[in-house]
C-alpha cells in the first residue's frame, strides 16, 4: 500500500483573495477541503507548504510583485483551510515546494512514498513541486480539480506536463476520496 502525503500548495490570502487573487483559485477551495479533511481521518499526513517570501531579496517578487511576504497576513493559510494540529507547515521562497527546505526530509522521516498535490497554480508552483518530488524518486498523484491556475490553459498545459513527463496520476477529488479508504 502507497504511504500518502497531501501537499497543500499555496492556499495563501494573498493567492486567493489578495494581490495575486483568482476567482480559479476559490473555485477549488471546496475540493482542497475534502481532499484533506479525508486524508487527517485516515491518519495521511498534511503538509501545508507556503510562500514567504523577504521583500526587496526575492527575485520572483521581481517578476510577480509583492505577495506573500513573511509575516504578512496575505502570507497566512486562508481561513477554510487552516492548518490543524497534527499537519505540517514549511515556508518555501521558490516555486517548488522542496528548494531549501526542510520538506525531503519531513517525507522521508514520515515514511511517504507518494505525493497528493493540491493548490496552485498548476504550472508553476504546483508543477516545479512536481518536478523535484519526480527527481527525488517519489510517485505523484495530482488532484485534478484541486489544483488550478489563472487561465484554463495554463491549467490544462500544466496537467498535461506532469503526466507525460513525470509519470504523474490525474485523478478526481471523489476519486481520491475512494482511493484513500483503502488506506
Ligand atoms: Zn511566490
Amino acid at each position: 500500500m502507497p504511504k500518502y502525503c497531501v501537499l497543500v500548495i499555496d492556499m495563501l490570502k494573498d493567492f486567493v483573495y489578495g494581490s495575486l487573487r483568482s476567482e480559479r483559485a476559490q473555485s477549488i477551495v471546496p475540493n482542497i477541503k475534502e481532499v484533506v479533511e479525508k486524508a487527517r481521518s485516515s491518519g495521511t499526513p498534511v503538509v501545508y507548504v507556503n510562500d514567504s517570501h523577504l521583500p526587496g531579496i526575492d527575485y520572483e517578487l521581481r517578476l510577480w510583485g509583492e505577495h506573500a511576504v513573511k509575516g504578512s497576513g496575505g502570507s497566512s493559510v486562508i481561513d477554510e483551510l487552516k492548518p490543524e494540529k497534527n499537519d505540517f507547515v514549511i515556508e518555501k521562497r521558490r516555486y517548488s515546494a522542496f528548494f531549501e527546505t526542510g520538506l525531503d526530509l519531513l517525507l522521508r522521516e514520515l515514511g511517504v512514498d507518494t505525493l497528493v498535490l493540491t493548490g496552485i497554480h498548476t504550472h508553476v508552483c504546483v508543477l516545479h513541486t512536481a518536478a523535484d518530488a519526480f527527481f527525488r524518486g517519489y510517485n505523484l498523484v495530482i488532484v485534478k480539480d484541486a489544483v488550478n491556475a489563472f487561465t484554463e490553459e495554463d491549467h490544462t498545459w500544466g496537467l498535461k506536463y506532469m503526466e507525460k513527463i513525470y509519470g504523474a496520476k490525474l485523478i478526481s477529488t471523489s476519486e481520491f476520496v475512494k482511493l484513500i479508504k483503502g488506506v
